[in-house]
């Protein structure tokens, strides 16, 4: 596995590839969820990179960016375990040299729901990928739908900028009591994590009272929304539940696929997490 910390070096060593390239971009603090998409990469694909990289311009004032947790010995040796080729490891320098003023935006998507609660989170995002995938040049591009909105952030602005990468969503990896997997999940105090189990607790019974025919609204947001409130240290940011394709909230009886989202915080973690509604096939979309 080569490891390169300057444009330059990456790009050099990216040039020397053999065949359909896959890209793993991470922040790093790796856990079994950024495992499944190297694996994933790994499979598909003839050589894959790997890019660890705290992006600034991605967290807003007062976020955790300073704390965010760093631990580049043991990211390396799990990319090393999952058969990465090359890891892309910049400093800030290197990605945001001084002058630099072009970012990228995707318009509205960015501006609802994570965008609400994070302003400007998710032209860092656009700006950071639009970069990696300039300096990287990937046949494909994998990233969590566990982050579905980010996921849908990156479809838009590959398509949009025709940039030529094939961008690969995957599955939610979960700890055993449900908890969806996060870096952030370290800021947790035992008491914080338990409680926080309420999350997916609650996505799980709107999922149940969707398979059973449940089709209003308010309901379902209402169902994960009261899991969640019975949590004396859980403060909820939004509870959504909205078109999968062009995240409108939904009003009423929902008779498209449907995105149902959540922001909490429980202490210092902010944890989101999220399932796809979907309309049985076969019944159409009416
Ligand atoms: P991050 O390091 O948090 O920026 O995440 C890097 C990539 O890993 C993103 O595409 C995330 O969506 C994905 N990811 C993070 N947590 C999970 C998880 N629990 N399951 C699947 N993918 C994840």
């Amino acid at each position: 596995m080569q490891v390169a910390r300057t444009v330059q070096e990456c790009r050099a060593l990216r040039a020397a590839m053999p065949g359909v390239v896959g890209l793993t971009p991470t922040m790093g603090a790796l856990h079994e969820g950024h495992r499944s998409l190297m694996r994933r990469a790994r499979e598909e694909c003839d050589s894959v990179i790997a890019t660890i990289f705290v992006n600034p311009t991605q967290f807003a004032p007062g976020e955790d960016y300073t704390a965010y947790p760093r631990r580049e010995q043991e990211d390396l040796a799990i990319c090393e375990a999952e058969g990465v080729d090359l890891v892309f490891m910049p400093p800030v320098e290197e990605m945001y040299p001084e002058g630099a003023t072009t970012t990228v935006s995707v318009g509205e998507l960015s501006t609802i729901l994570e965008g609400a609660s994070r302003p400007g989170h998710f032209d860092g995002v656009a700006t950071i990928v639009t970069k990696l995938f300039a300096i990287t040049r990937p046949d494909r591009g994998y990233f969590g739908q566990k982050d579905a909105q980010q996921l849908m952030v990156i479809r838009r602005l590959a398509r949009d900028l025709q940039l030529g990468v094939e961008v690969i969503g995957c599955p939610i990896i979960r700890e055993e009591g449900g908890l969806a997997l996060s870096s952030r999940n370290v800021y947790l105090t035992d008491e914080e994590r338990t409680q926080a189990l309420a999350i997916s607790r609650g996505l799980r019974k709107a999922e149940a009272g969707w398979l059973g025919g449940l089709r209003d609204a308010s309901a379902l947001r209402g169902m994960v929304h009261e899991e969640i409130a019975a949590q004396p240290l859980a403060r909820i940011d939004y509870v959504s539940l909205a078109d999968a394709e062009s995240l409108a909230e939904c009003d009423g009886r929902v008779t498209r696929d449907a995105l149902l989202s959540v922001a909490a915080r429980f202490g210092k973690a902010r944890l989101i997490d999220n399932t796809v509604l979907r309309i049985p096939a076969g019944l159409g979309q009416g």
